[in-house]
C-alpha cells in the first residue's frame, strides 16, 4: 500500500511572493512537486509552455473544462486558470506530495472536493509592502497592476479559509516555515492511519 501524498494549496495576493517561495521550496527539498498549471493568459518574457504553465487559447480551455479536465479553475483579471486533474491524482496517488500555487476560488473549490488538502495563505509584511512589490516587478501595466491590487484585497476576505498563514518577510523565512508545515502534516495520525493499520495492526 502507498502512502498517498499530500495535497498542499498555496495562496496570497499577486505580488506576495508565493511563486518565488514554492520555487525556492523546490530547489532546497525535493518532497513536493509542483503542479503546472494551465492558463489563457499570454506569456510573460522567459516563461516557457509547459513548464511555467500550459498557454492555452480560450477556446481550448473551455474544451478541457467541458471534458472535466480541470480539479479545479477560476477566472482571475480577466484570464482562464486552472490545474490539470489527472497529473496532480496520478502523483498523489504515487505518493508524492504536489503544490498548487493559485488564487482563491480555485482554492475552495479544492477545499469541497478535498477537504483533506492543507491550504496555506501567503501574506506580505505590510499592504504597502505588497504593492511596491507588485510595481516593482515590472512585469504588469499600471492597469492591470490596479486590478490586482484590487483583487488583493477582496482576496484576503478568504483567509479564514485556510489551515496556514505564511509571511514572506524574506523568502528565506518563508520557506522555513513551509516547510515545517509540511513535515507537521505529513505525521497527522489521520493522514497516516490506514497505512499504519496496514502496516503494523491487520
Ligand atoms: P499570474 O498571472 O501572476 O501567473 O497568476 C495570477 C493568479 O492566478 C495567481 O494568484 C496564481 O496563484 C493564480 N493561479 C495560477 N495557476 C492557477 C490555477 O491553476 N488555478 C487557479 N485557480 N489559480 C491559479
Amino acid at each position: 500500500m502507498t502512502k498517498k501524498g499530500l495535497l498542499l494549496v498555496v495562496s496570497g495576493p499577486s505580488g506576495v511572493g508565493k511563486g518565488t517561495i514554492c520555487k525556492e521550496y523546490l530547489s532546497k527539498y525535493d518532497d513536493c512537486a509542483l503542479s503546472v498549471s494551465a492558463t489563457t493568459r499570454a506569456p510573460r518574457e522567459g516563461e516557457v509552455d509547459g513548464v511555467s504553465y500550459f498557454f492555452l487559447s480560450h477556446d481550448e480551455f473551455r474544451k478541457k473544462i467541458d471534458a472535466g479536465g480541470f480539479l479545479e479553475h477560476a477566472v482571475f483579471c480577466d484570464n482562464y486558470y486552472g490545474t490539470p486533474k489527472d497529473a496532480v491524482m496520478e502523483k498523489l496517488d504515487e505518493g508524492k506530495n504536489v503544490i498548487l500555487e493559485i488564487e482563491v476560488q480555485g482554492a475552495l473549490q479544492v477545499r469541497s472536493h478535498y477537504p483533506e488538502a492543507v491550504f496555506v495563505f501567503v501574506i506580505p509584511p505590510s499592504m504597502e509592502e505588497l504593492e511596491n512589490r507588485l510595481r516593482g516587478r515590472g512585469t504588469e501595466t499600471d492597469d492591470v497592476i490596479a486590478k490586482r491590487l484590487q483583487r488583493a484585497k477582496a482576496e484576503f476576505k478568504y483567509i479564514d479559509k485556510y489551515n496556514y498563514t505564511l509571511t514572506n518577510d524574506t523568502v528565506e523565512n518563508a520557506v522555513c516555515v513551509l516547510h515545517s508545515i509540511i513535515e507537521a502534516e505529513k505525521c497527522v495520525m489521520a493522514r497516516n492511519y490506514e497505512y499504519l493499520k496496514e502496516e503494523f495492526i491487520k
